[in-house]
């Protein structure tokens, strides 16, 4: 079963028309379990019905024609009650209505089973037989199985063809939307641009064309050009290489061939489709025919036609859009898409023309997303639901607020976005206007604020506001960004420039965090479960060599500026800061030796270590006597807290920091660290939050770090309330039993003190 299963799971995902897709799965499923009727209806939610879109076995001209209500009949039933339904005599069932057009008056025996993805019904999977009998065990759970594998793709396949409808002849320019992640609070609007776009077959959407006149030359020029390529390539290995790769160089001259691929490309384009959906129609199903072989070498190959055709395809569009189309530069207001955001892709992208960040990949407390934080770009994460050809050039608004990004946005709403943006910039006039101030509250509660950094390089320098110093910086971007690991005077020069930047205020510089989901390109950690693996101190303990360059590195600056704390990431246990101490002190004794030759001092720095995993949340007393102050990393205490990945898109729902156990252990910490005289400040993501810093400042927390973008918005909140007000705010909090109330309670609070601007858009 489980094979037939696969089998047909794999076909059917080869073919890029759902309409056809569904067709194929209802023909082989009635084959597989030999059954007079397979049949499928997909959900509108718009009308509120189900409508049958594939049947073998059921009237066909009734496709796309009945629908049934979602409280109606046996496929509302299984809608509604989101289970299978097994019954040997459907037409006997109170829930039975007979819709005439899709005579099934014969059947009797019947089963359905829901199609649903992240809880919402999808549409409904049915079987039935004419005799009356009951569906076996084996047959439910193939049918239960397969509606959860089909699940995904037709979820995808509604996604793009919202987005896509604009490619399609006959439809209208609409506009369409998409949910994704919240991951930079804010409004922006641009056009859709991918820096890096690779182009292939299988992220292409297909649409249609009428003039297959041209359609047919400019495949037939492309192909040329593809068989230029090919002769000039193998040509240029041809002693290199052994024969077996020779052998698919002539397999390549061989597709082709016009005879060959051709004949059925041009066939697809008389069809009525654009030459490169028509490739893509007839390469997967190649493809697909090649990987179904029993031969393992002819699986392999595949690889080979998909190759071959995306190199095609490259030509295809380069033809259609000009040379320019692989390397574009940015022209006005931009919304970068890539699959994931990374440091240096926001590095070199022309900051004037940057509005907003759509990211595939990631969700709301990635890295990426706190890099679109600290630069106070909007972003919108995890957006994998959309294949992201499809918003390149596309006129896009995102909101950062709610995670929705409306392609091809009509004029009304255009117009209210302008307007909302419009207000964000006035309010952030406001803030601005503070920048200087104190952050103190109504009732003289004093907070000092300091900067997160080193995530974006130099991104962050240029912020007007310094903070009372830098609460944390992040060293692994410069490891990130190079091909090997930076050398000790590479890391002092950096080092050092933050250290004086900063001169006479505190720098916390973070010792190395890779691992999770910061990798270093030259150092390959390939784990199961990378945020629970090697990460952290974890890796630099195993690798002192990485660890002692750094740390010398930094004290070598801090001779120049003795303005230097050293912190820890993921600590674990006490045996890991006994160890790093250990490290650090021999590092102290060197480089002491080293100034003191050149007649200067160097003084110990203060050394502590990030509250992070839960497990040290239990150790505070043993810590307390080892380290002289702790940060909490409230971005992995609540992912470890509550055991959610903090940068699965699926689970997002669930990664809250206003979860009640997170807030719990956050007020525990603040006890803990005050009863043993330990210094702690809160540099997670949740303390540049108006809500978040309300809270942490109640529980007791005076130091807070944030990135510079939200250090003013912060020091505004903080200058508007009282301590008074926050610390009721935080007793009715602790009240409440989930995170949504605990949101909804401080949104509330907000917009009695007149901040409501902060958290959605608009004034
Ligand atoms: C944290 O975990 O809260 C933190 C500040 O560190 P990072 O986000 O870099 O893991
Ligand atoms: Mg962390």
């Amino acid at each position: 079963m489980l094979m037939t299963l696969k089998r047909i799971v794999q076909e059917v995902n080869q073919v890029p028309v759902l309409h056809d897709a569904l067709g194929l799965l209802v023909k082989r499923v009635k084959e597989a379990v030999e059954v007079d009727s397979c049949s499928i209806y997909l959900a509108d939610y718009e009308q509120q019905h189900f409508v049958l879109s594939a049947t073998e076995g059921l009237a066909r001209e009734a496709i796309g024609k009945v629908s049934v209500g979602f409280s109606e009949g046996l496929i509302g039933l299984v809608g509604q009650r989101e289970e299978p339904l097994n019954i040997d005599d459907a037409p006997s069932h109170p829930r039975f209505k007979q819709y005439p057009e899709v005579k099934e008056e014969s059947y009797h025996a019947f089963l359905g089973t829901p199609i649903i993805h992240q809880r919402k019904v999808l549409g409904v999977l049915t079987l039935q037989q004419s005799g009356s009998r009951k569906f076996s065990q084996d047959e439910e759970a193939f049918l239960v199985t397969l509606a959860a594998q089909i699940a995904l793709e037709i979820y995808h396949a509604n996604a793009r063809q919202l987005i896509a409808t604009e490619g399609v002849v006959d439809v209208k320019r609409t506009q369409k939307s998409v949910l994704g992640i919240p991951g930079s609070a804010g409004l922006a609007m641009g056009a859709g641009f991918i820096p890096d776009r690779k182009v292939d077959l299988q992220s292409l959407v297909v649409s249609r064309c009428e003039d297959e006149q041209t359609e047919i030359a400019t495949y037939r020029q492309a192909v040329q050009q593809t068989r230029e390529q090919v002769a000039e390539l193998s040509g240029s290995l041809e002693k290199a290489i052994p024969d077996d790769v020779r052998a698919i160089f002539q397999l390549y001259h061989h597709l082709l061939d016009a005879n060959s691929l051709g004949r059925e490309v041009e066939s697809k384009i008389r069809e009525g489709w654009d030459a490169a959906s028509s490739l893509k129609m007839v390469v997967e199903s190649y493809a697909n025919q090649f990987r179904n072989m029993d031969d393992p070498y002819m699986q392999e190959r595949a690889i080979d036609i998909i190759d071959l055709s995306n190199r095609i395809l490259v030509n295809m569009l380069s033809m259609t859009y000009g040379q320019a189309f692989m390397t574009r530069q940015p022209e006005g207001d931009c919304i970068l898409v890539a699959e994931e955001i990374s440091a240096s892709m926001l590095a070199e992208f022309p900051k004037q023309y940057l509005r907003g960040i759509i990211s595939m990949r990631g969700s709301n407390n990635s890295h990426a997303a706190i890099l679109a934080r600290a630069m106070g770009v909007p972003a919108v994460m995890g957006v994998s639901n959309v294949p992201m050809s499809m918003l390149e050039g596309k006129d896009i608004l995102l909101d950062g607020y709610s995670g929705e990004v409306i392609v091809s946005p009509g004029k009304t709403i255009r117009k209210e976005f302008a307007q909302l943006i419009q207000e964000e910039q006035e309010l952030s006039v406001l803030i601005d206007a503070q920048a200087d101030q104190p952050s103190i509250t109504q009732d003289g509660c004093e907070m000092a604020l300091f900067l997160n950094a080193g995530l974006s390089a130099e991104l962050e320098i240029t912020q007007q506001s310094k903070g009372d110093g830098v609460g944390l910086f992040r060293t692994e971007v410069p490891f990130m960004l190079r091909e090997r690991f930076p050398s000790e005077s590479e890391q002092y020069e950096l080092y050092l420039s933050v250290l004086r930047a900063h001169s006479g205020n505190a720098v916390t510089m973070r010792t190395l965090d890779v691992g999770g989901d910061k990798p270093l390109p030259y150092f390959p950690i390939n784990e199961e479960n990378p945020f629970l693996g090697w990460r952290g101190i974890r890796l630099t303990l195993d690798h002192p060599e990485i660890f002692l360059v750094q740390i010398r590195a930094m004290l070598r600056a801090s001779i120049e500026e003795p303005n230097l704390h050293i912190m820890l990431p993921m600590i674990t246990s006490v045996m890991e800061v006994k160890e790093a101490r250990r490290l650090i002190s021999q590092a102290f004794y060197e480089v002491s030796e080293e100034a003191r030759a050149q007649g200067k001092k160097l003084e110990m720095p203060k050394i502590g270590v990030m509250l992070e995993v839960p497990a040290i949340l239990y150790q505070i007393p043993h810590l307390a006597r080892k380290v002289d102050f702790f940060s909490v990393g409230s971005n992995d205490l609540t992912q470890y807290l509550l055991a959610v990945d903090r940068n699965n898109a699926r689970v997002a729902q669930l990664y809250d920091s206003y979860h009640p156990a997170v807030l719990s252990a956050l007020n525990d910490i603040i006890k803990q660290s005050n009863e043993h005289g330990v210094p702690v400040t809160v540099c997670g993501e949740l303390a540049g939050e108006p809500g978040g810093a309300i809270l942490l400042m109640a529980m007791g927390y005076r130091k807070l770090s944030m990135n510079a973008h939200n250090l003013l918005k912060v020091k505004w909140v903080i200058r508007s309330v009282s301590l008074m007000e926050a610390k009721d705010l935080l007793e009715e909090v602790l009240t409440l039993a989930d995170p949504e109330q605990v949101k909804e309670c401080i949104n509330q609070f907000l917009e009695q003190m007149g901040l409501g601007g902060l958290v959605r858009a608009g004034l």
